[in-house]
């Protein structure tokens, strides 16, 4: 079996970072196969994009619903880790205005306090 470089299938939540899976309909190219006169072949695939280019990935029949499980978990933690950016973000942010109130309270206190007039 003959396998590309990263077009395996992601075995962990972790692994995916973009991507679905999608049943794709197909003919093979086969002249004596049915799908020539009559139905396409269905299968499912992960689609994801590395680098830019989009990649297919066959996935068979028996492991379908497991990776669409790992899919899931990806789109989780995916959710998961914007919620932690935007909470760690809105806290700089805080940070951020009580240190310039900080500042200015130090500023004022200086200009007000400061006996270098005598
Ligand atoms: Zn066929």
């Amino acid at each position: 079996m003959k396998t590309k470089s990263g077009t395996l299938l992601p075995q962990t939540a972790d692994g995916i970072t973009n991507g679905g899976v999608y049943l794709q309909r197909r003919r093979c190219g086969k002249k004596n196969c049915w799908c020539a006169c009559g139905e396409y072949h269905t299968g499912f695939y992960f689609i994801r994009r590395i680098n830019g280019k989009f990649t297919k990935t066959y996935i068979r029949n028996s492991e379908v619903k497991a990776f669409a499980e790992i899919v899931n978990q990806s789109r989780a933690l995916k959710a998961e880790k914007r919620t932690s950016t935007k909470q760690s973000n809105e806290l700089l942010k805080r940070l951020r205005e009580s240190s310039r109130e900080y500042e200015q309270i130090a500023k004022l206190y200086k200009e007000n306090y400061s006996d270098d007039s005598s």
